[in-house]
């Protein structure tokens, strides 16, 4: 399964249970409802997100998620995250996610910095990953 949206590129492995016609999948595929894209929303976000600092002036700064080294958000590139994610409803599956990150100097760990438009492109990569799967 996979999609695509802006920079953002998504893809969902080992998700057989999608393609299955039993109780459980059927439950599963329910859940491609807005419960399932937040569930998937907080997930990413654990899993690739800067740390955001806003100042008392609101100036927004970022922290690398593993060490809190301040980062340097204009220099982004495109990175590949793959993890896995577990929901109750279904067996451990892979998510691969294609997004501008920046390298944290200190650690070499990569952070997306938020943006206006990241969450609405990993909701529409998500919904087209979805849709492209046979009969759903
Ligand atoms: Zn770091």
């Amino acid at each position: 399964m996979s999609g695509q949206s802006g920079k953002v590129r998504l893809r969902l492995l080992n998700t057989p249970f999608l393609h299955s016609s039993s109780r459980n999948s059927t439950k599963f595929i329910e859940l491609t409802n807005d419960d399932f894209h937040v569930f998937m929303l907080s997930a990413i976000d654990e899993n690739i997100r800067a740390k955001e600092k806003t100042s008392f002036l609101l100036k927004k700064t970022y922290q690398c998620r593993q060490c809190q080294t301040k980062l340097e958000t204009q220099r982004e590139q495109q990175h590949l995250f793959e993890f896995n994610l577990s929901h109750v409803e279904v067996p451990v599956f892979q998510v691969q996610i294609e997004i501008p990150a920046v390298v944290c100097p200190a650690c070499g760990v990569h952070n997306v910095i938020e943006t206006p438009t990241l969450a609405s492109d990993i909701i529409e990569a998500q919904t087209e990953a979805f849709l492209s799967v046979p009969n759903l």
